[in-house]
């Protein structure tokens, strides 16, 4: 998703968990997993390339970090690791075909986006769930405004062009990746409410 997404849907989900400057931190990992070293050679960072097994085992181990974060004296390293894990979970809903198998499952009749269920175990768990393939150079001739057009001509229907909900401009069903995004970003943060001990959760929303 767009960076503009990413810090809208963060600040909608997180905004009244934890305090100001923790959102920030968490924001800024999570933007970096896009700069131009976690764009490529990292599908873990973004559910790309059918990684699934890779990515939700990368979102674990962030999961892990920070618990061990918080049980060492600093903080900001938590905070790192939660925005890392969030990039990953909010990206899920923009490359992979979640949104279309849930959209699918209502006979084309959807219930509006903020109804949509981001952890549905039987659309998780589907042998027809895939993700976003990078095809080079189209996918990353995609990249380059004026040559968007061009390149998604050529791109196939599995291709990270070509399936990317990653802002307005994609059309309706990015609304309910938004949603489902936000929905989940929210539930990764219950996760860690049930899994901290008190005094870790407190050190951790930082209110
Ligand atoms: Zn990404």
């Amino acid at each position: 998703m767009i960076e503009t997404v990413h810090i809208d849907m963060t600040r909608e989900a997180l905004g009244s968990r934890m305090s100001p400057r923790a959102i920030e931190i968490v924001i800024a990992a999570n933007l970096k997993q896009d700069s131009l070293r976690g764009q490529f050679g990292h599908d873990e960072y973004h559910f790309d390339n059918n990684a699934f097994e890779k990515s939700y085992a990368y979102v674990t181990e962030q999961r892990g970090y920070v618990l061990a974060s918080l049980m060492s004296p600093g903080v900001l390293s938590a905070w790192i690791a939660f925005g890392k894990l969030t990039h990953a979970v909010q990206d899920f809903y923009s490359h992979t075909n979640y949104i279309s198998m849930w959209i699918d499952q209502h006979n084309g009749t959807p219930p509006p986006p903020p109804e949509i269920d981001p952890v549905r175990k039987d659309i998780i768990e589907s042998p027809d769930m895939y993700s976003a393939k990078i095809y080079l150079p189209w996918d990353a001739l995609y990249f380059v405004p004026f040559m968007r057009k061009l390149s998604i001509k050529f791109l196939p229907k599995d291709s990270h062009g070509r399936m990317n909900l990653d802002s307005p401009k994609q059309g309706p069903l990015f609304e309910y990746a938004r949603a489902a995004a936000i929905k989940r970003t929210v539930h990764e943060f219950e996760i860690l409410e049930k899994m901290l001990p008190p005094e870790m959760l407190t050190k951790f929303v930082d209110l």
